[in-house]
Parts: C-alpha cells; sequence; structure tokens
C-alpha cells in the first residue's frame, strides 16, 4: 500500500480534491470545541482538535434510522442508507472504538444497517496532536491504532504522512500530491506514536485494563455505586457521548393514514430511566445505582466477555467532560474499587 509525505502547504488541495468528488464528513471548530459535521471546505476542516463533543459513532449507527417501511397488507421494504462517504479526522481511540462496534453488529444477527453504511464508509484516520484534559487513551491502551481505517494521517510538523492500508484508501491517496517520506520523516512518525502512547494519560488506572473483568466479578454488591448514583441525573450523557455505547430502542411510527408506517432505531442509554421498561409496565433496573452499575459493568465485563476480552472503554474522556456531577469517569470508579478488591 502507498505511504505519501504530504507538505502542509498543499494538504489543503488534497482534502478539496477528496470534497469534489465525495460527501464528506469531517472535524470542525464549534466555538472552542470540536464535532464531526459535513465538509464543504478543506479550510473548515481541524485535524489538531483535542476531542470532538460527540463520537463519530453517529455515522454507524445514527442516533435516528427507519429500519423499514410497512403497510396494512403486512408488506414490508427494508432501508438501507449505502450512500458512500468519507470521514476525515478521527482519533486512533475513536477507531478503536468503531473497530469493537464492527464485531458487535457482526454478531448473532448480521446488522444489514450498521453494514450498509460502514461498507460504504472511507475512514482517514489521523493521529491525536493536542491531548484533551480527560483523555487516558494511553492507559487503555487506544493511542495509536494499527487497523480499521482506510488512510492514517500523521502530523510530522512540516507535512503528514499518510499511510493507505485499503484499495479505497490507496485510491483516495491517489489524488494527493506527495512524495515517498524519507527516514527520517518515517522516525518522526514513530516518535509520535511512542510520545502519545504514553502521554494521553490524564487519569492513571491503578490495575492493567485486562485485569477489570475479573475486578468487577468481585464487586456487584460494593457501595461504590449507591455512593455514586446519590447524585446521579439520570440524564444518559455518559452514554450519549460515548464511542462505544451502541444501544438503541426500536420504535413503530404509523403515518396519519393509518395504513402505513415505519419502524425507526433511536440511540437510547443505560442510564435512562425507563431504558429497561418492558411490555406491562414492568422495569426491571429502575434503581439509579443499579443502572449506574450497568453502565461500568457493561465497559469491563459484559463486552469484553463478548469481544474476547476487549474493554469497552477507549479513554476518549468524553464522559468525564459530559458529566455534571463529575461521577462518570470510570478510572476514579475502578480506582475506589481496587482499594477494597484485590485482582
Ligand atoms: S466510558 Fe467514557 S472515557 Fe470510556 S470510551 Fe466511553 S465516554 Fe470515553
Ligand atoms: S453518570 Fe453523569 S452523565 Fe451519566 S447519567 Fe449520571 S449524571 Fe448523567
Amino acid at each position: 500500500m502507498s505511504i505519501k509525505k504530504i507538505n502542509k502547504d498543499g494538504f489543503n488541495s488534497f482534502v478539496d480534491g477528496i470534497i469534489e468528488n465525495n460527501r464528506v464528513f469531517g472535524v470542525q471548530a464549534k466555538g472552542d470545541k470540536f464535532d464531526f459535521a459535513p465538509l464543504g471546505s478543506a479550510t473548515d476542516l481541524t485535524l489538531d482538535y483535542d476531542v470532538t463533543l460527540g463520537p463519530p459513532k453517529k455515522y454507524f449507527p445514527p442516533p435516528t434510522e427507519t429500519l423499514l417501511t410497512f403497510d396494512e397488507t403486512g408488506t414490508f421494504e427494508s432501508q438501507h442508507d449505502c450512500e458512500p462517504f468519507v470521514l476525515i479526522g478521527v482519533h486512533p481511540y475513536d477507531m478503536v472504538a468503531i473497530n469493537q462496534m464492527d464485531q458487535i453488529f457482526a454478531q448473532d444477527n448480521n446488522d444489514t444497517h450498521y453494514f450498509a453504511r460502514r461498507d460504504n464508509a472511507v475512514i482517514i484516520a489521523c493521529d491525536v496532536v493536542t491531548p484533551s484534559k480527560n483523555v487516558f487513551a494511553s492507559v487503555m491502551g487506544t493511542a495509536t491504532v494499527k487497523d480499521g481505517f482506510d488512510i492514517l494521517l500523521t502530523d510530522i510538523g512540516d507535512g503528514y504522512i499518510a499511510e493507505a492500508a485499503t484499495e479505497k484508501g490507496e485510491a483516495i491517496l491517489e489524488i494527493a500530491n506527495g512524495k515517498e517520506p524519507a527516514d527520517s520523516d518515517i522516525k518522526k512518525r514513530q516518535q509520535v506514536w511512542e510520545n502519545n502512547e504514553k502521554q494521553l494519560n490524564k487519569h492513571s488506572l491503578n490495575c492493567s485494563p485486562q485485569q477489570l473483568p475479573k475486578l468487577l466479578e468481585n464487586a456487584y454488591d460494593h457501595n461504590v455505586w449507591e455512593e455514586k448514583a446519590k447524585t446521579c441525573f439520570s440524564c444518559g450523557s455518559c452514554n450519549q457521548v460515548c464511542p462505544t455505547c451502541y444501544c438503541f430502542n426500536v420504535c413503530d411510527d404509523i403515518n396519519w393514514d393509518m395504513q402505513s408506517g415505519k419502524r425507526d432505531r433511536v440511540w437510547d442509554g443505560c442510564l435512562l430511566d425507563g431504558f429497561t421498561k418492558v411490555a406491562g409496565d414492568h422495569e426491571f433496573r429502575c434503581n439509579r445505582a443499579d443502572r449506574f452499575r450497568h453502565r461500568i459493568f457493561r465497559k469491563a465485563k459484559y463486552v469484553p466477555d463478548k469481544i474476547d476480552g476487549q474493554i469497552a472503554c477507549v479513554g476518549c474522556g468524553r464522559c468525564v467532560n459530559a458529566c455534571l456531577p463529575d461521577i462518570a469517569n470510570p478510572i476514579n470508579i475502578y480506582n475506589t474499587l481496587l482499594e477494597d478488591i484485590s485482582v
């Protein structure tokens, strides 16, 4: 696969070349924050951002999508969004989260709605330049990423090293005006990786991530859940901003003609009251502390049990930023448990 060094002054024409022929979403400034949004010009793209408000997961299972339409005869038609797009600026920890979601949505019933988007996406990942105030990707082993993307960009100061990892990435990289990187450029990229593997560490964990499932096995009845949940608003922000949270609700919406309708899938969150409400108005996790515990168990016990021990927290720090009472940081919870439970 190709690898090119693209000088900073030639980078915008590369991005504008991508925009000319594709539907593109990229990271842009919103005041002093950043987020993914439709990209109309390379000058709007920001790659030295710290963290985006929301994760790029919104392009795969979007917050709301129609799964199928139906009518009174029982006829239904599945809806799939197959329109290709390019996503520019995905940080390594978010790429790891997308890789996890790929495995989750392929399990049991392969989710064709998810994969219609995923298969038609080109992901241009970029290494972190500016660590965010609550990132702990180094701790979780997600500060760099080796697969899942189509192109990886690394800012080495006077330019970007752009390396294609797939045929789709190769086709995009063809339009870049670049040259083969010198050995010194490759060394600079290696240095960026080594620095990020150490420096995206605003919170430290007092055990290895691999020990977390064992820690939680003995933590179900710990008082940390009640203590923390005392100030939880059940707002669900920690779920919504998390790149590894993928829970959804499915709702039927009948049209005014009362003869046809659609079935929508919408994001849901385990911290929200009503998340576990089922037919007959039964709710089996109506206690806030139980919901609070469930989120952490899902991150470090239930998902690792499903996908080869991978912890469903990539250390992006978004939940820490988003939680008003400052109780959502998984690292604080693990470290509190470690004071009482040995692993
Ligand atoms: S739990 Fe928090 S820090 Fe971990 S991936 Fe989710 S939002 Fe990021
Ligand atoms: S832990 Fe924080 S962000 Fe999550 S639901 Fe409770 S108050 Fe909201």
